[in-house]
C-alpha cells in the first residue's frame, strides 16, 4: 500500500467516490466498497500505443492489481508514442519494461506482466479477473478473446461474466465499445464495422489502379512474384522495400497517381495501421472512465444502451454514442444459422476464397462440412489430402449441395467457434 501521503494523494478521486450521487448509494461510497477498486483485478491486453496509455490511466484511477499481456518486444519506432520506453528498452518485452515502469512511478500498484500470446492462457486463467480492457490492434486476437469471454459466461455464476472494453484507434479515428459478454451484442456482432484489409480485388491491382496503395500492392503482389528480384521478400530490408517503391512509383506515373512515397511503401507493405499519440491518448483514457465507472458505479458506464463510442478527429472533432443490435445470427453469441446467398455453379474454392473478404467472416484458413460430410478440412495433412480433390469441383452439380443444406465452417485462428450458414443459391 502507499505511503503515510496515500490519503491526500488521492483526495480528488476520493471525492468523486465518498460522495453520493444519483448513481452511488450508500452501499458504494462505504470504506469497504471504496478498498474494492484496489482488490479488483483487471487485466490489459496490448501494452504498445494504447496499453502503455491505458496502463498509466488505470494506476492513477486507484487500480492496484492489473495484469497485462503483449508477446512483443520494443522497436525503436515505438518509441515516438509508447512513453513508458526508453531508448535503452529497445528489444525488450514491452509488457515487462511497461509494468515495471509504472510499479516505478505509481506507489502502491502491482502490475504482472505476461510475455506471451492471448491463446496461450486458458479458461482458468482469465477467470480470475474482474474486468478486461483491450488495447489491441489486431481483429484476430479480439475476435479470440471476445469468443472465449462469451464462452465463459455460467448463467448460475454471476463472476464468470467479464465485462470486455474494447478500444482501438486507425490514425485520427477511434472507438470505445464495452460489451457484456451474452447480454449486451459483443465483438463478433459488430464484425462488419472493419472492412477486410485484403478487400482491393486483384483485377483492380493488375488493371486500373486507383490509388497509390494499390500500385503498392500491385508490385508487392504482382509485380514481385513475376520479377523475383530477391529469393524471398524481407519486409524489413530497405533495398527491397526500395524495390517496391521503384516498381509502384513507374506504375503510379503510367497511371497519372500521385503519393507513392517510400513510408507509405513500407506501411502497405508491413501492414501498419497509422498511429497518433494524441489518438491514443484519448481513446485509452475513455476506456478507463469505464473501467472506472464500471468498477466503482460513480456514474453510468457505455454497456446495455449505448455501448459505442466513435471519435472522429480527422475533420474537426466529432464524437457520438449509438447503440449496436446483437445479432441472432452471430457466430459466437447468437443461436441461429445465417443465409448464405451464392452461385451454383461455383467451385469450392472460390467458395472458400470468398469467406476471407466477406465482412462478416474474415477467415484465412476455413475448413468446410455440408450436411455432415465433410468437403475440405485444412489440417491434418492427411485429411487436407485427401479432400483437396473438392476445390475444384462447382457446387451443385459436382457436390451435391442443394437449398436448404446446412453448412458448417471453422478456421483454426478460433478453435471453439463454428460459423453455420443454410445455403441458398442466387
Ligand atoms: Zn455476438
Amino acid at each position: 500500500m502507499a505511503g503515510s501521503d496515500a490519503p491526500r494523494r488521492w483526495q480528488y478521486l476520493d471525492q468523486i467516490r465518498r460522495n453520493p450521487g444519483p448513481f452511488n448509494q450508500d452501499s458504494d461510497t462505504s470504506e469497504a466498497a471504496l478498498e474494492g477498486l484496489g482488490q479488483a483485478k483487471i487485466l490489459v491486453i496490448g501494452a504498445g500505443g494504447l496499453g502503455c496509455e491505458i496502463l498509466k490511466d488505470l494506476a492513477l484511477s486507484g487500480f492496484r492489481n492489473i495484469h497485462v499481456i503483449d508477446m512483443d518486444t520494443i522497436d525503436i519506432s515505438n518509441l515516438n508514442r509508447q512513453f513508458l520506453f526508453r531508448q535503452d528498452d529497445v528489444g525488450k518485452f514491452k509488457a515487462e519494461v511497461a509494468a515495471a515502469f509504472v510499479e516505478r512511478r505509481v506507489n502502491g500498484v502491482k502490475i504482472t506482466p505476461h510475455n506471451c500470446r492471448i491463446q496461450d492462457f486458458d479458461e482458468d486463467f482469465y477467470m480470475q479477473f474482474q474486468i478486461v480492457v483491450c488495447g489491441l490492434d489486431s481483429i484476430e486476437a479480439r475476435r479470440w478473446i471476445n469468443a472465449m469471454l462469451v464462452n465463459m459466461v455460467d448463467m448460475e455464476n454471476q463472476d464468470s461474466l467479464k465485462p470486455l472494453i474494447d478500444g482501438g484507434t486507425e490514425g485520427f479515428k477511434g472507438q470505445t465499445r464495452v460489451i457484456f459478454p451474452t447480454l449486451t451484442p459483443c465483438i463478433e456482432c459488430q464484425l462488419d464495422l472493419y472492412t477486410p484489409r485484403a478487400a482491393v480485388p486483384l483485377c483492380t491491382l493488375a488493371t486500373i489502379p486507383r490509388q497509390p496503395e494499390h500500385c503498392i500492392e500491385w508490385a508487392h503482389i504482382i509485380a514481385w512474384d513475376q520479377e523475383k528480384p530477391f529469393p524471398t521478400l524481407d519486409k524489413d530490408d530497405p533495398e527491397h522495400i526500395t524495390w517496391l517503391y521503384q516498381k509502384a512509383s513507374a506504375r503510379a506515373q503510367e497511371f497519372g497517381i500521385t503519393g507513392v512515397t517510400y513510408s507509405l511503401t513500407q506501411g502497405v507493405v508491413k501492414n501498419i495501421i497509422p498511429a497518433i499519440a494524441s489518438t491514443n491518448a484519448i481513446i485509452a483514457a475513455s476506456c478507463c472512465n469505464e473501467a472506472l465507472k464500471i468498477a466503482t458505479t460513480a456514474a453510468p458506464a457505455l454497456g446495455f444502451e449505448e455501448s459505442y463510442m466513435m471519435y472522429s478527429g480527422d475533420d474537426s472533432i466529432y464524437t457520438s454514442t449509438f447503440k449496436y443490435d446483437k445479432k441472432p445470427d452471430c457466430a459466437v453469441c447468437g443461436e441461429v444459422a445465417k443465409p448464405l446467398l451464392v452461385e451454383p455453379d461455383m467451385t469450392l474454392r472460390q467458395l472458400l476464397d470468398s469467406f476471407a473478404l466477406k465482412p462478416d467472416l474474415q477467415l484465412k484458413k476455413p475448413s468446410i462440412r455440408a450436411e455432415g460430410k465433410t468437403l475440405y478440412m485444412q489440417s491434418p495433412p492427411s485429411i487436407e489430402e485427401q479432400t483437396r480433390v473438392n476445390l475444384d469441383k462447382e457446387l451443385r452439380s459436382d457436390l451435391g449441395l442443394d437449398v436448404g443444406h446446412e453448412i458448417v465452417v471453422t478456421d483454426p485462428a478460433f478453435p471453439g467457434l463454428t460459423f453455420r450458414f443454410i445455403l441458398g443459391f442466387i
